[in-house]
């Protein structure tokens, strides 16, 4: 049994091959086409078709294939003359060139293409393109003609304008008179036969200005559907995308429309024949037509060329939300979200941000590194500051010794004088009193002194106070009277008449005081005689106080002025180099300054500088 089909399948493939229709079809056909279009390709509509059909020509790449184009332009002209005298031109035109297929664009097209074929190509098959499903029917070509038919139905129309306009009411017809229509004039008669539920008016046929007159003032729960204009009565001819501008400006209900090309001007969108999609149908059959293929095995068949498509900015203009679309709508013309409009701003204004982000965070990062890196050289500074008031307080231990044995000495022979008052008949009570507030007094003296030292020796935080430096100064030369003396050195003081008041942390300060006549007292060392060190307080004008502390020793050789400061400077040979830079910072941690000169007459000064305080 399985067999036999396949036998007799054989056979039937044998015969088409040997007909003559079979036999035609291996030969090769030219390589060309001539597009005949029904109406004028300059329009939006019709050069969709050819550019659908061209790229997909392109695209088939071959065998090179030449396109010839024509447009019959049946919307604008019409008769037997103009055809015949088409034809003979034609007929001229193409002497010299063969044609290997005729696509024919619209019904119209394809009936002349038919009427001209025997004259023209009589042996050259016929492709049609933008045939409705009535017109094929009516016109049922024969075995040589293929091609795609299209559908479009007046009631998916009207199912649209349900969807845009609630309770729909009325549909209004807006168009050329039927039989001038290309596409849509077999609408006629399903518009004749109703839709049930809605009123049809036919605005049909009318002059341009009654028209605009009318769609101006359409009732509520109307909508409009536009199938194509092409004059204005008057002798001027547009293309139907041009006429639909000048109707959508004046409509005041929302036009549904069923070509592509409609939706820019103005149609808010319907299932819309898709042009492009039309054409490369068409040239697929073509190119199958010219790659040998036999016009009878390739039978006119429904293809799909219409599509919901939708135009957003009509859509806004009628309020019609996407929801109540017809499933699968495409959406044009959409405003650019805020992203898409101002994409590269937006890119250059994240970017910026972004830099600046990373850059605070970066400064951020460094202040937080610079603020750590503070503290830690406060801290060095404090403690070096702390080792050189221990050094210097092991200085001046011969001051502190004398100091404290002073006081205690006076308290150890008051108590024994006491002792021996009391040892009388008749002590003398009140001189027992007074000897005892003679050792108060020296007891208070003493514990002054290790108050002092145990201040300079103390590591205490940087602190601020009203201080006298007047009183510093005094504090500090009583300090180092006893050490000048066992060194052979006189010291002297001048203060200024006014006190000198200053903001600053009296430890420090004096630290820095007792620095500089160390330092002086060390730089007479080697002097047999006239060590003198002479301290001063001045005031400055009336911004600042200044402190001059001077010695008559050897002075500072003239190039080492500044570098004496540095940390780590000494011509000692115990000496550390820190004394003077601790000074400095110290100095100028009070907003003061600190230098060195050497006098005319010999030996060195060194001046401080503070603010007084307001
Ligand atoms: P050190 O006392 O440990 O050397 P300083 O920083 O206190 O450290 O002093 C640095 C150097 O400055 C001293 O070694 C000395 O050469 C010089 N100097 C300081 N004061 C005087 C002064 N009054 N006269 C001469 N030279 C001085």
């Amino acid at each position: 049994m399985g067999n036999a089909i396949r036998l007799s399948g054989l056979i039937i493939l044998l015969a088409t091959l040997l007909s003559p229709a079979g036999l035609r079809a291996q030969e090769a056909r030219p390589h060309s086409m001539l597009v005949l279009d029904q109406s004028d390709r300059r329009g939006p509509f019709y050069y969709q078709v050819f550019v659908g059909l061209r790229d997909a020509v392109s695209a088939h790449s071959h065998a090179p294939t030449t396109i010839y184009t024509e447009s019959l332009d049946l919307n604008r002209f019409g008769g037997e003359a103009y055809q015949e005298s088409f034809r003979r031109f034609l007929e001229t035109k193409y002497r010299d060139r063969p044609i290997g297929v005729v696509v024919a664009v619209g019904a119209a097209a394809l009936e002349v293409a038919l009427r001209w074929r025997p004259q023209l190509w009589p042996d050259t098959p016929i492709v049609f393109a933008l045939v409705e499903e009535a017109d094929f029917e009516r016109l049922r070509p024969p075995a040589f003609v293929t091609g795609g038919i299209v559908t479009l139905k007046f009631e998916n129309a009207v199912s649209v304008a349900r969807a845009v306009v609630p309770d729909l009411k009325t549909v209004v017809i807006v168009g050329a008179e039927w039989e001038r229509q290309v596409i849509f004039r077999n609408w006629k008669d399903q518009v004749a036969a109703g839709i049930p539920g809605v009123d049809i008016i036919e605005m049909v046929g009318r002059p341009m200005p009654d028209i605009i007159g009318q769609v101006a003032a359409l009732p509520d729960r109307s909508a409009i559907i536009y199938t194509g204009l092409y004059s204005d009565g008057k002798g001027n001819y547009y293309p139907p995308s041009d006429a639909l501008a000048f109707v959508a400006a004046k409509a005041n209900r929302p036009i549904v429309v069923s070509a592509e090309t409609f939706l820019r001007p103005g149609g808010i969108g319907g299932f819309v024949i898709v042009p492009s999609l039309i054409g490369a149908e068409a040239a697929k059959r073509a190119l199958r037509l010219l790659d040998g293929e036999a016009p009878e095995n390739l039978p006119p068949s429904a293809i799909d060329a219409v599509r919901p498509i939708f135009n957003w900015q009509q859509m806004q203009r009628w309020s019609v939300s996407e929801a109540s679309l017809p499933q699968g709508s495409e959406i044009r013309f959409r405003d650019p979200s805020f992203l898409e409009k101002y994409r590269w701003r937006a890119i250059a204004l994240a970017t910026a941000l972004l830099v600046q982000t990373l850059l605070i965070a970066f400064l951020l990062h460094e202040r937080h590194m610079r603020r750590k890196a503070e503290v830690e050289a406060r801290n060095q500074q404090s403690q070096l500051a702390h080792i050189n008031r221990q050094a210097t307080a092991g200085e001046l231990s011969s001051s502190i010794a004398h100091e404290l044995n002073q006081p205690l000495g006076s308290i150890l022979t008051n108590a024994e004088s006491a002792e021996l008052i009391l040892g009388s008949p008749t002590p003398d009570l009140q001189e027992v009193r007074e000897i005892i507030s003679d050792i108060k007094r020296d007891d208070l003296r003493a514990s002054e002194v290790i108050r002092r030292m145990r201040s300079l020796l103390k590591r205490a935080p940087f602190e601020k106070k009203d201080i006298d430096l007047n009183q510093s100064m005094r504090e500090a030369f009583d300090f180092l009277k006893p050490q000048a003396s066992a060194r052979n050195v006189a010291i002297y003081l001048q203060t200024s008449p006014q006190t000198l008041r200053v903001k600053g942390d009296p430890v420090q300060l004096q630290q820095v005081i007792l620095n500089l006549v160390v330092n002086s007292m060390d730089a007479m060392a080697r002097m047999p005689y006239g060590r003198t060190i002479i301290g001063r307080t001045e005031v400055n004008g009336a911004e600042s106080a200044v402190i001059s502390i001077s010695d008559s020793g050897p002075g500072i050789p003239q190039d080492r002025l500044n570098e004496i400061f540095d940390p780590f400077f000494t011509t000692k040979e115990q000496g550390m180099g820190i004394g003077l830079s601790i000074a400095r910072t110290i100095v100028l941690a009070h907003s003061g300054q600190l230098w060195a000169e050497n006098q005319s007459g010999g030996g060195a000064v060194f001046h401080l500088s503070l603010p007084l305080a307001a």
